[in-house]
């Protein structure tokens, strides 16, 4: 299968066919790039034998992949038949890849190396959510600055940047609504831009689901699934979703709002001012109610007490406490409603219970998979597994920074300095 165009198109395993459209040397560079990702170490002539370009343009592709410092020589091997041959591999050590999240209750910051190894990972709290973007924005620029200003002294170039948001994000990097935020057509990027004084590296603002399925994609224990779909499990929950190997946006890019399937039209008030969404019987506000009934039905929760409420509830859950089991039970099978109408439609291999959801998924996995079998139309819930997340809640900034990896390894390759 050949991909290649579109930055959001994923590249990981692509196969080594060499080119198809107009800037044929970008594209092989990339094509070596991504064999060398998967395959190194290995020699120009193995590289020439796997994508089937010839051994100079090899040759040449890969002196060009040293001077921009992406491809190192790692010594000499015996190939096949004898011969001493230069091995390669990535190198990446002057770049890095930048991903930041804001959520309702923190920010984060991840960087990786251009082979996806972590070069830094932080996380604050945050709690500027009452609906004030100007101030939202001052604080990721200034993460942003500390980040970059960190990577600048380890003597690495910041080859992009972007933000995960948790709610609807249009193509310019727009964000049209995030309710957890209490925000409403916010130019994120544009903000951002003229906050950190247009920064020479590109920025990009994305829905944190559908970054973090990208960082699950590349990084997780799912790596190279190509249908899959990442529940985000914060103040609302999201869906990012890859259906053969494609992240789907939708013609707006809005795809995705699992939170709000409306699953009783008579059900409970949900954030989004309808009822019966599915995030008023399983998002986090939802769950903490339920299994812990000393907090107030009434009482707004703030996003700054979910962690502590998360947390108790998984230590009551761990002791075996009868209610709180019950009540994870409940939510669990209150996502496997959600998630049999998305297997009906898309039929993924694998959901991964994201953010919150991670720590308590062994108990709403059993309900959720019960659920999701029962309601499926093909057998055996169409072979749909629900696992919990291996990365740990900074997934849609690990994500954002995989979004750069992927816009290199789709040929926007850094020029030599
Ligand atoms: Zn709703």
């Amino acid at each position: 299968m050949f991909v290649g165009r579109g930055s959001s198109v994923l590249t990981r395993e692509n196969g080594p066919q060499p080119a198809d459209f107009a800037d044929v040397r970008a594209t092989n560079l990339a094509v070596v790039l991504r064999h060398l990702r998967t395959h190194a170490p290995c020699s120009r002539a193995d590289i020439a034998a796997t994508t089937g370009l010839n051994k100079a343009t090899v040759s040449s592709l890969v002196t060009d992949l040293i001077d921009r410092r992406l491809v190192r020589e790692v010594g000499m091997t015996e190939n096949r038949i004898g011969r001493p041959a230069v091995m390669l591999v990535l190198d990446g050590s002057p770049y890095a890849a930048v991903g930041l999240e804001i959520n309702t209750d923190y920010l984060t910051a991840v960087a990786l190396d251009l082979a996806g190894e972590r070069l830094l990972s932080w996380r604050r709290a945050f709690t500027g959510t009452a609906g004030q973007p100007g101030q939202a924005i001052a604080a990721l620029a200034a993460l942003a600055r500390r980040t970059v200003s960190k990577l600048s002294h380890d003597g690495r170039r910041v080859l992009g940047l972007t933000v995960a948001v948790p709610g609807l994000v249009d193509a310019d990097g727009v964000v049209e609504l995030a309710a957890g935020l209490g925000w409403q057509r916010v130019d994120v990027r544009k903000s951002l831009l003229a906050a950190l004084g247009e920064p020479g590296y590109p920025l990009l603002v994305e829905n944190d689901a559908n970054l973090a399925v990208l960082a699950e994609q590349r990084l997780g224990d799912q790596s190279g699934t190509g249908d899959l779909v990442y529940l985000t499990g914060g103040a609302s929950i999201g869906a990012g979703i890859i259906s053969d190997f494609r992240l789907l946006r939708g013609a707006r890019g809005f795809a995705g709002e699992f939170g709000h399937l409306p699953l009783d039209p008579a059900g409970p008030a949900c954030g989004c001012g309808r009822r019966g969404c599915l995030e008023a019987y399983a998002g986090l506000g939802a769950v903490i109610r339920r299994a812990l009934p000393e907090v107030g039905i009434e009482t707004a929760l703030s996003p700054s007490e979910f962690g502590p409420h998360m947390d108790e509830i998984h230590r009551l859950a761990k002791s075996g406490d009868a209610h709180v089991l019950a009540a994870l039970t409940e939510t669990g099978a209150r996502l496997g409603q959600g998630l049999a109408i998305l297997a009906n439609l898309i039929n993924p291999a694998c959901v991964v219970l994201g953010g919150y959801f991670t720590g308590i998924a062994p108990w709403l996995i059993p309900a959720a998979s019960l659920e999701l079998a029962a309601r499926s139309a093909a057998a055996d819930s169409g072979g749909t597994v629900i696992v919990a997340s291996a990365l740990d809640s900074s997934a849609a900034a690990a994500g954002g920074a995989t979004r750069v990896l992927d816009a290199i390894d789709s040929g926007a390759l850094p020029t030599p300095r």
